[in-house]
């Protein structure tokens, strides 16, 4: 019995995560997936609803989850309140807590919506990238940091970039057991041109190699990586990197599918243990009038029975059931680019669980 738990979060979260628990309570009742679901309060609702952004108990259901899939966090009824309370706070401190260090974003353009693409059609149409970016270490963590006051008042900025051979060996090891799910090709992003820590990271993914035989690997400076990006996109299979460039290159990546109501991601720990989530967030502008694109959310929760529940035939009929709806011609009104008629959040839902059943 795999225990999850759902965290809806703020704005449009507990609209799309409600689509969420369709989807899952369908498979349950239909295909004999061995769910326990649990929900409980994450963000700003917990912090209106007990003084803070993850009560105790929220993170005593996480630690005891296989898995938690989460909707969005924060807006601005919570912009005056005190930074260490923020709902945002209460994401950051559960992703800390789970030590959560592997962070998962695909870029996938279904076929349909590739107008949706600043690129051309045919450079993006059938897009399938996995960016595994180490998401604990590196340059947004290293010490020392700060700003300091030298000599004749000059102000200077400092930040350190280090990773050791034990932080690099568990997210290759993470990179290259994905690429081995998917099409056994890894590209290693990293400047070893210029910086040392770069020098480390590629021998030490040299070395987790050897272990990975079937899995054909690359390398590749983060520059190159950014221009190819845009100029072949689909060359890429699954691209290992570390911290700040995955921050960039995941970005440039979920652009060229167009649409951040399309985008799951996931952050898991050396235990397989996951929080999935959509890219996007609250969405304070759409909240509560049912047009929020779900399919986010829900294709999170595909990831989710993948990568950290191991029911990759129950991860598989969702990403078909979404592409049959969009294949259909149902869009919500993010990603209507013509006349079209558009569809609310529920029907989306609805929509999708139809296709489960076909
Ligand atoms: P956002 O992603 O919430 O919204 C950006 C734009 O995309 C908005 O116009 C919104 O309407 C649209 N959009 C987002 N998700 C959509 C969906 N599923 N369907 C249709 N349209 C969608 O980003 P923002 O406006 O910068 O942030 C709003 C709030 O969300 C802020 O409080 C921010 O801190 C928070 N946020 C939370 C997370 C998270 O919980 N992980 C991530 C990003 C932002």
């Amino acid at each position: 019995m795999h225990k999850v738990l759902l965290l809806p979060g703020d704005g449009i979260g507990p609209e799309v995560i409600a689509e969420v628990r369709k989807v899952l309570a369908f498979l349950v009742d239909e295909h004999g997936l061995a769910l326990e679901l649990e929900e409980a309060l994450v963000g700003g609702c917990a912090y209106e609803d007990g003084g803070d952004p993850l009560p105790a108990q929220t993170l005593e259901l996480a630690r005891a989850a296989d898995a938690v899939v989460l909707g969005a966090v924060g807006g601005p009824r919570f912009d005056d309140v005190e930074r260490e309370l923020r709902p945002e706070k209460g994401l950051l401190r559960l992703r800390a807590e789970l030590g959560l260090f592997a962070n998962l974003r695909p870029a996938i353009l279904f076929a349909d919506l590739a107008d949706a693409s600043s690129l051309k059609p045919e450079l993006v149409a059938g897009l399938d990238i996995m960016i595994v970016r180490e998401l604990t270490g590196g340059l947004y963590f290293g010490e020392p940091r700060g700003i300091r006051t030298l000599e004749g008042e000059v102000r200077r900025g400092v930040n350190t970039l280090a990773y050791d051979e034990t932080e690099i060996e568990r997210i290759a090891q993470a990179a290259f057991q994905i690429a081995q799910r998917r099409n056994r090709r890894l590209c290693s992003v990293d400047k070893a041109n210029v910086l040392e820590v770069s020098e480390l990271w590629r021998d030490v993914v040299n070395r987790v190699h050897q272990q990975y035989p079937e899995v054909s690997l690359s390398h590749m400076y983060v520059d190159n990586a950014a221009m190819q990006l845009v100029r072949d996109p689909k060359q890429f299979d699954v691209v290992l990197t570390e911290n700040m460039f995955g921050d960039i290159l995941s970005d440039i990546a979920a652009m060229l599918t167009g649409s951040i109501g399309m985008l799951p991601s996931a952050s898991l720990n050396g235990a397989d243990q996951g929080l999935y989530e959509p890219v996007h967030g609250s969405a304070p502008d759409i909240a509560g009038k049912d047009v929020a694109n779900p399919l986010a959310a829900i294709l999170s929760a595909a990831m989710m029975l993948r990568y950290s529940l191991d029911e990759p035939a129950m991860a598989e009929r969702i990403e078909q059931g979404v592409r049959r709806v969009i294949a259909e011609g149902l869009r919500t009104q993010d990603i209507v680019y013509s006349a079209r008629q558009h569809i609310g959040t529920r029907e989306m839902g609805d929509a999708v669980v139809r296709a489960l059943s076909d």
